[in-house]
């Protein structure tokens, strides 16, 4: 079965790149599902409470431009993160031999097809990782003052 994207047309090859766009990428179909992972390292390594990513096969990967500014930090257990060298966003890696590339969902341009097949380390998620019933949805974003003053709530203007 074919990926298609929300208008029914076949989606067949992903573009990537990072905030400064000086590393852009792409992932070309069949695409595998994403799996987003709550472990303690992926929250790090994004900046945020879990990271969503993609593990493709790395004959469907291809570098557009930047790989030269790629740079590299290791943890001693082995835990890799990869990054823009001039904007500092997390960008692909290859998962050393095993053919295939980790692809950081975030990166993407679009998400064409894509949807979540696994959910790992929930047992390390935070608290905080759950949307709230009565927490407040936006198409977009109210602006940043007025954002501020929402999240403060109750406890605007006590301090
Ligand atoms: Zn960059
Ligand atoms: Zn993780």
């Amino acid at each position: 079965m074919a990926p298609n994207d929300r208008t029914g047309a076949k989606v067949s090859t992903l573009a990537g790149s990072c905030l400064c766009g000086e590393v852009r990428f792409s992932v070309s179909g069949p695409f595998p599902m994403l799996y987003q992972c709550h472990c303690s390292l992926c929250r790090k390594q994004g900046g945020s409470v879990s990271n969503t990513g993609l593990i493709v096969v790395a004959d469907n990967f291809r570098w557009i431009s930047g790989e030269a500014r790629v740079g590299q930090w290791q943890r001693s257990t082995g835990f890799r993160s990869h990054f823009c060298q001039v904007c500092g966003s997390t960008v692909p890696n290859m998962l050393r031999d095993t053919g295939f590339v980790w692809v950081p969902a975030g990166a993407l341009d679009d998400d064409g097809p894509l949807e979540i097949g696994a959910q790992l380390f929930l047992g390390s998620k935070m608290r905080c990782d759950w949307p709230r019933s009565d927490g407040l949805q936006y198409e977009t974003a109210p602006d940043l003052k007025v954002l501020i003053v929402i999240l403060h709530g109750e406890r605007q203007g006590q301090q």
